[in-house]
């Protein structure tokens, strides 16, 4: 699995916000300008 920001091969996290899979580095929504954080605002 790689990160949908970085295309790193992984051992990838599933967003449960946006459903993306993304590394440690950037899994945290604010990271990787989360699609399901902005439509929660
Ligand atoms: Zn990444
Ligand atoms: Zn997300």
């Amino acid at each position: 699995m790689e990160c949908d920001l970085c295309f790193k091969e992984c051992n990838a996290i599933r967003c449960p916000y946006c459903g993306k899979y993304f590394c440690s580095t950037h899994i945290q929504p604010e990271v990787h300008n989360c699609e399901g954080m902005v439509l929660d605002q």
